[in-house]
């Protein structure tokens, strides 16, 4: 990915004060989604180098997460595995409580969306504190599958997301703040 690229996709991310709490500065990143150039840059962006990762399938978090990780699962042609919040998916699940920069919450993952040592790579927005990442990868471990490595478009370094990340998977972060 080149500089000119970064840099746009940089300027494009529009920070909106005290959303959806007050002291939280929120990355809204509609305006990266809203230029189909800029979109087609930033799925490459968060694409690059997967193809040999080794990965057999994508996943990504309810609910901005799926709009990033469907992209790259079909430019990758890779399945895509959704992980959502609690009561949305239809079959059986398992199940993980988390915390986030403002709040907490439930997720889930279909009991089959993972094979016993099939590995996954995750693709979110953000990456705040790192708990909704960690939380994720937990799932996948339940179902006895391997998160490979995760990326992110945005990394907000200053809240050391990173250190929450399991030992052992690589950590990506396309725009660090
Ligand atoms: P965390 O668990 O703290 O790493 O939070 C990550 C999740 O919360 C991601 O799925 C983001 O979509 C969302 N999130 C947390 N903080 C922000 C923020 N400042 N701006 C936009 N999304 C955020």
């Amino acid at each position: 990915m080149n500089d000119a690229s970064l840099d746009r996709m940089r300027a494009a991310v529009r920070d909106v004060a005290d959303f959806p709490q007050p002291g939280i500065i929120f990355k809204d990143i509609t305006p990266v989604l809203a230029d189909g150039e800029l979109f087609g840059l930033t799925i490459d962006a968060l694409a690059e180098g997967l193809k040999e990762a080794g990965i057999t399938k994508v996943m990504g978090i309810d609910a901005r997460g799926f709009i990033f990780a469907g992209a790259v699962a079909d430019r990758l042609g890779l399945g895509f595995i959704p992980v959502r919040k609690k009561g949305k998916l239809p079959w059986e699940t398992v199940q993980v409580a988390y915390a986030l920069e403002y709040g907490e919450n439930v997720m889930e993952m279909h009991r089959d969306a993972v094979k016993p040592g099939e590995r996954v790579w995750l693709i979110d927005d953000v990456l705040a504190t790192g708990g909704t990442a960690a939380a994720a990868a937990g799932l996948v471990e339940q179902l006895g599958g391997v998160v490979a490595g995760m990326t992110f478009l945005i990394e907000l370094g200053f809240l050391g997301g990173r250190a929450k990340l399991p030992v052992g998977v690589e950590v990506r972060g396309v725009l660090c703040y």
